[in-house]
C-alpha cells in the first residue's frame, strides 16, 4: 500500500544519502600502494634535499642542525632556555646534573603571543619576546646572571653554526614582517640592545623537533629521531655526515631537521590531495606552501573537517542544510575537539553538546556523520605521518647497511598526545611499510625546553674547547 512505498522513498533516500556521504570520504581512503608510493616519494625528496644541486629548490629542505650527537649524560650546567612556534613563548631555567645524580630540573613561565603580535612587524615581535624575557628574569631575581641561552624556535632556519639561523618562511599561525631572510639570532640581540636593560649569551638555536630528539635521547640511547604531530607536523634525525652535501666533512653524523611538511610542494602528492586540502590551502596564510603539514598536523585538521562538513550541507546531508556562522567560522575545530569527538568512550550524545558548545545544533544524524569525518580525516593524517616515518628509519637503515634497525623516535605534540587514534594508526602504518624497522615511540616530557638547554650544555662544550 500506500504506507510500504512511503517507506521505501525513505529508505531509497537515506541509502542515497548514505552513498554521497561515503563517496565524499572515500577520497581520504589511502590503499597500501598508495601509502606505499607516498613512502617512495618522501624518500626521494629526503635525497634531493640533501644533494648540493637539488639542496636549494627542494621542497622537504634537509637543513643542517650543528648538532654532532645525541646527549652522553656529562652535560651539566645552568641554563635559560626559549620556547617560540606555538601560540605561546615560554621562557625556562633549566637545571642539568650530570654523572649519578644525572637529572634535569626546570621552572618555567609561559606568555601569550597575541594574534597582531604573530602577524605584526618583525620588531614587534622580538621586543614582545624580550618583555617576556625581562618579566621571567625580574621574577626569578636573575636579571645579572647572564645564563648561556638556548633558543627553542619552530621554523625553517637555514644554519649554518649552532648559533645561526635565517628564517626561511614562517609557518603556522605566524606572519611578522621583515623577519624571513634575517638571522633570528640577530634579531634576538638587536631586541635585547633596544631594550638596553640586560644582556643574553645566546648560544643555540633549535628546531623543536631537534630539542625532542635530544630530550629523549638523554633517557634512551637508542633515540636517533624526533617527531613533532602537533599544530606543526616536522621530523629530525641523525643523518651520516658523508650524505650531508650542504655540509663540508664526511666523518661522523649530524642531526638533519627534515621539514618534512614542505613535502608535496613541489606537487609531487597532487594525486592524494583533495578539493578540501585544496580549500584549506587557499585559506592559510601561505597558500601553496607546506602542503604534507597541511595534510596532518593539528592547526589545519579541524579545517579539512570543516570544509567537508560545509560541503555536506551545502549538498542537503548535514545540518538540516543549514550553513550556520559557527560553521563558517574558522578554527573552529581545535585538536583538542577532534580528540573528543573520536573518544571511543564518547556516547553520541556527548557527541551532539560538543557540537552544541562549539555553536552547531546537531541531530542524532548528524553527530554520527560528522565523528566519521573526523575519523577520516584523523586517520589520513596518521597514515600519512606513518608512511613518512618509514621513509626515514629506512633510510637510516640502508645508511647503516643493515637487514635490521632498532630505533627510537622521540615525540612531542598535541595531535600525537591527546588524540585517541591518531598514535596508534601511524605506529601500525610505519610497521606495515617498514617491516625490517623496529620503531619504539617515546613521549617527551617537554621536550623543547629541556632539548634546548642539552643543546647549550653541548654548544658551551665546544666554544671552551675552541677557545683552548
Ligand atoms: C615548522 C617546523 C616545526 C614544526 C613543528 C612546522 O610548521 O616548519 O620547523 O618543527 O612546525 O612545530
Ligand atoms: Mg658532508
Amino acid at each position: 500500500g500506500k504506507g510500504a512505498a512511503m517507506v521505501t522513498a525513505v529508505a531509497q533516500r537515506l541509502a542515497s544519502q548514505r552513498k554521497e556521504i561515503d563517496d565524499t570520504l572515500e577520497a581520504f581512503t589511502l590503499s597500501s600502494t598508495q601509502l606505499q608510493q607516498v613512502k617512495e616519494r618522501m624518500r626521494v625528496e629526503l635525497e634531493r634535499g640533501l644533494k648540493k644541486d637539488t639542496h636549494h629548490t627542494a621542497s622537504v629542505k634537509m637543513l643542517p642542525s650543528y648538532v654532532y650527537r645525541t646527549p652522553d649524560g656529562t652535560e651539566r650546567g645552568k641554563f635559560l632556555a626559549l620556547d617560540l612556534g606555538g601560540t605561546n613563548f615560554r621562557v625556562l631555567v633549566v637545571k642539568i646534573r650530570s654523572g649519578i645524580r644525572k637529572s634535569v630540573r626546570m621552572y618555567n613561565k609561559i606568555y601569550a603571543i597575541p594574534l597582531e603580535i604573530m602577524q605584526g612587524t618583525g620588531e614587534e615581535l622580538f621586543d614582545h619576546i624580550v618583555h617576556c624575557i625581562s618579566d621571567f628574569l625580574d621574577y626569578m631575581g636573575m636579571k645579572n646572571t647572564r645564563l648561556p641561552l638556548g633558543f627553542t624556535f619552530s621554523f625553517p632556519c637555514s644554519q649554518t653554526g649552532i648559533d645561526k639561523g635565517t628564517l626561511v618562511s614562517w609557518t603556522k599561525g605566524f606572519k611578522a614582517t621583515d623577519c624571513e631572510g634575517h638571522d633570528v639570532v640577530d634579531m634576538l640581540r638587536e631586541a635585547i640592545k633596544r631594550q638596553n636593560e640586560f644582556d643574553l649569551d645566546i648560544v643555540a638555536v633549535v628546531n623543536d623537533t631537534v630539542g625532542t630528539m635530544m630530550t629523549c635521547a638523554y633517557e634512551d640511547p637508542k633515540c636517533e629521531i624526533g617527531l613533532i604531530a602537533g599544530t606543526g607536523s616536522n621530523v629530525c634525525y641523525m643523518e651520516a655526515m658523508k650524505n650531508i652535501e650542504v655540509v663540508e666533512g664526511d666523518n661522523g653524523q649530524m642531526c638533519v631537521n627534515t621539514e618534512w611538511g614542505g613535502f608535496g610542494d613541489n606537487d609531487n602528492i597532487e594525486d592524494i590531495r583533495t578539493k578540501f586540502d585544496r580549500e584549506v590551502d587557499q585559506g592559510s596564510l601561505n597558500v601553496g606552501k607546506q602542503r604534507f603539514e597541511k595534510m596532518t598536523s593539528g592547526m589545519y585538521l579541524g579545517e579539512i573537517v570543516r570544509q567537508i562538513l560545509i560541503d555536506l550541507t551545502r549538498r542537503g546531508l548535514l545540518f538540516r542544510g543549514r550553513i550556520t556562522e559557527p560553521l563558517k567560522t574558522r578554527g573552529i575545530f581545535e585538536t583538542k575537539f577532534l580528540s573528543q569527538i573520536e573518544s571511543d568512550r564518547l556516547a553520541l550524545l556527548q557527541v551532539r553538546s560538543i557540537l552544541q558548545h562549539l555553536g552547531l545544533d546537531s541531530t542524532c544524524d548528524d553527530s554520527i556523520i560528522v565523528k566519521e569525518v573526523c575519523g577520516a580525516v584523523s586517520r589520513r593524517a596518521a597514515q600519512l605521518c606513518g608512511a613518512g616515518m618509514a621513509a626515514i628509519v629506512d633510510k637510516i637503515r640502508e645508511n647503516r647497511g643493515l637487514d635490521h634497525l632498532d630505533i627510537t623516535v622521540g615525540v612531542d605534540g598535541t595531535l600525537y598526545k591527546l588524540h585517541p587514534h591518531f598514535s596508534p594508526i601511524m605506529h601500525q602504518t610505519v610497521k606495515e611499510l617498514a617491516p625490517k624497522c623496529n620503531v619504539n615511540f617515546l613521549l617527551s616530557e617537554d621536550g623543547s625546553g629541556k632539548g634546548a638547554a642539552l643543546i647549550t650544555a653541548v654548544g658551551c662544550r665546544l666554544r671552551e674547547q675552541e677557545q683552548k
